[in-house]
């Protein structure tokens, strides 16, 4: 059986968009990530939380069948992220990032986790990154994610991820930033060299952008929205519908044709969780709404009908 090994933050964030703010709410690279992921397949995770973490927080996971085997509990608080969106909703700011129980994690994998068949790196120290991928024995797909604070902070640790992933996600400006390019073509076939297969380049209301020297460049709209609450989780959201997808409908090595595939159903993951803050939007999207949604976007990406 195939599923997905997500390593990543499980956070309380504090939030403030246009349309309101929210303190302390759910949040969390994971959590995004293995919320969305699970309406497709399995979900395990790898992780750790302080003795803050609320009962009813780690049900929501439970209720989604997420395997919890790899996440620690320990004496602390729990990873807190600051931000604010301010005229652009595709930008998040951030105030403060209090990595907590985080500072000290050393993520030891369960025994049943080392046969995982896809793994993905969500936004988390590339150090840990590296340690939980060094413990999994033969991944067929490797996905990662990473954002401006871990350029700055640890980008040698950063680059050696990059070189042992099929896929990376990153956003027009993190890509930038790590290329010391000012164009984005330029900045993603610059990283495409550095190791991963495909690079997905997440533009916000712009869409997606995949590229793989073999195949060339894939372009994905977004879904319109109006009702734009809070961008938070966007991007793990898509994470987590794409390797979702690929678990569910793909066996072994995905073609390109399965890639674009997954990029729409992550496409339609992200739309979802920016109706509301933290992960309530998500949560209530039903298997049939997506497919809904999703049949949406492929009229609008096809010259047919
Ligand atoms: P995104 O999908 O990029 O909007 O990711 C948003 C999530 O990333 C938030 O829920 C934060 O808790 C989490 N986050 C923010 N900064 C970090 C960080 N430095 N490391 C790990 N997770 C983070």
């Amino acid at each position: 059986m195939s599923e997905v090994l997500v390593i990543g933050s499980l956070a309380y964030d504090s939030v403030k968009t246009p349309a309101g703010s929210a303190k302390k709410s759910l949040g969390g690279s994971a959590n995004y990530f293995s919320v969305a992921a699970s309406l497709f397949s399995p979900v395990r995770v790898v992780g750790v939380v302080g003795t803050d973490y609320a009962k009813e927080d780690k049900e929501i996971l439970i209720r989604r069948k997420i395997d919890l085997q790899g996440l620690q509990v320990v004496e602390g608080q729990t990873f807190h992220w600051e931000g604010t969106y301010e005229n652009d909703l595709n930008e998040a700011v951030t105030l403060k990032t209090e990595l907590n129980v985080f500072a000290h994690f050393n993520p030891e994998i369960p025994v049943s986790y080392t046969q995982s068949s896809h793994i993905f790196l969500a936004n988390i120290d590339p150090t840990l990154q590296l340690k939980v991928l060094s413990q999994i024995s033969n991944p067929v797909f490797v996905g990662m994610d990473s954002m401006n604070f871990w350029i700055n902070s640890k980008q040698s640790d950063l680059l050696e991820v990059i070189k042992k992933v099929d896929i990376l996600f990153m956003n027009e400006t993190e890509v930038k930033m790590l290329t010391q390019e000012n164009n984005t073509i330029t900045a993603i076939e610059k990283i495409s060299k550095m190791g991963p297969r495909y690079v997905v380049i997440k533009r916000g209301e712009y869409g997606v952008t995949m590229y793989s020297p073999e195949k060339g460049y894939f372009q994905s709209p977004a879904l319109p929205v109006s009702n734009v609450v809070d961008p938070t989780g966007a991007g793990d959201s898509f994470a987590g519908g794409f390797f979702g997808y690929l678990v569910k409908n793909v066996q072994g090595q995905p073609s390109w044709s399965d890639l674009k595939r997954a990029v729409l159903a992550g496409t339609v993951m992200s739309s979802q969780t920016i109706q509301d803050f933290s992960l309530k939007a998500l949560l209530d999207l039903s298997p049939a709404q997506f497919e809904r949604l999703n049949q949406d976007l492929i009229r609008m990406t096809t010259l047919e009908g």
